[in-house]
């Protein structure tokens, strides 16, 4: 998938917002950083200890197995060794998880900005200051090396705090009417229930960069992260849920990814499918989301191209390649 550029997203009807203002990938890692060894079982047990290992998903606030009972093993990449077994949930819990934020959607949507910015603000607090616990976590599951992990804490949770101070500049427009008794104007609005699908290259950031602006604008999300990767995004929704953001705001589920995508593809109540990850999933998605005339916003690929000039340094050429 490409992550180099910032991503487009609009969780308002009607226009595209926050393009440009996004914080910058270039600020957060540098790009080789020495790895450092992630103790799996000092780490297991400090994230438990701070009630930040959930293995269950999230629906309507309540950590949830899957409803046959299925779980879903996560690995250490580095070593291949168990980390945790989580719940494999499919379609009917994505159905309860879109239920929820259908419901939650009815209050949260009619907050002002500023009270959701407040609770938003606790989250982006909380993710740092659980920083180097979350970026041991993505180290385990994900084995990009702690720098980075814990570079990608500090990057993804700048979302969280961006977006909460943006949304309170959500400004409508009024237009030039064409007629002398009208009066044209642009409200923007929560588009309602968003599912957001994840990848396992950025198990925080992926996630916070959707559910930020989402929850910021007023939508309630059901997130389904990679099966690779799902302990990160389970922690950051504890987290959230520690920082008062209601029940039902944010959902996570993850197992089967076909049947929960079908699950989310066929609700009339999502509005909205955000998804990072490989072209060809996004077409699945996007053809998917037509049935129910979906917004979509998808950010597809892996065909980031490099261009080499004849008076380029090779080293420095192949060392950023
Ligand atoms: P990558 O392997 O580059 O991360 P993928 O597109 O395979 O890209 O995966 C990205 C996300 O899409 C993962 O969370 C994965 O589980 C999910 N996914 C894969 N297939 C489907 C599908 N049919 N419906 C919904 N989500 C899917």
């Amino acid at each position: 998938m490409t992550l180099s550029g910032v991503a487009r997203v609009a969780f308002v009807g009607s226009r595209r917002i926050f393009a440009s203002h996004l914080p910058s990938m270039q600020s957060y890692t540098p790009a080789f950083s020495r790895q450092m060894s992630v103790g799996m079982k000092s780490v297991t047990d400090r994230l438990r200890d701070s009630g930040l290992l959930r293995t269950q998903g999230l629906i309507g606030g309540k950590w949830i197995d899957a409803y046959d009972g299925k779980t879903l093993e996560v690995h250490n990449p580095a070593t291949g060794e168990v980390i945790a077994n989580v719940s494999c949930m499919g379609g009917k819990e994505t159905k309860d998880a879109i239920s929820s934020a259908f419901d939650a959607f009815n209050s949260w949507s009619k907050l002002t900005a500023a009270e959701r910015s407040k609770g938003l603000r606790k989250w982006y607090d909380l993710l740092m200051a659980h920083k180097e616990e979350l970026g041991q976590l993505i180290t385990l599951e994900q084995g990009k090396p702690l720098k980075e992990a814990v570079g990608e804490v500090d990057y993804g949770a700048k979302f969280i705090e961006f977006y909460a101070e943006e949304a309170k500049r959500v400004y409508g427009e009024i237009i030039p009417a064409t007629l002398p008794d009208r009066r044209l104007f642009v409200l923007k609005q929560p588009v309602g229930v968003a599912g957001a699908i994840t990848p396992w290259n950025f198990p925080l950031a992926m996630i916070t960069r959707k559910v930020g602006p989402a929850l910021a604008c007023g939508c309630t999300v059901v997130v389904k992260p990679s099966e690779f990767t799902p302990l990160t995004a389970l922690a950051a929704a504890e987290l959230a849920l520690q920082a008062g953001i209601p029940p039902g705001v944010v959902n996570v589920v993850m197992g089967n990814a076909p049947d929960i995508g079908d699950a989310l593809l066929t609700s009339p109540q999502v509005r909205k499918i955000t998804f990072t990850g490989s072209t060809a999933v996004g077409k699945k998605l996007m053809a998917g989301a037509a049935g129910t005339v979906k917004k979509v916003s998808l950010e597809l690929g892996g065909n980031a191209p490099c261009i080499v000039f004849d008076d380029a340094d090779l080293n420095v050429a192949v060392n950023g390649a």
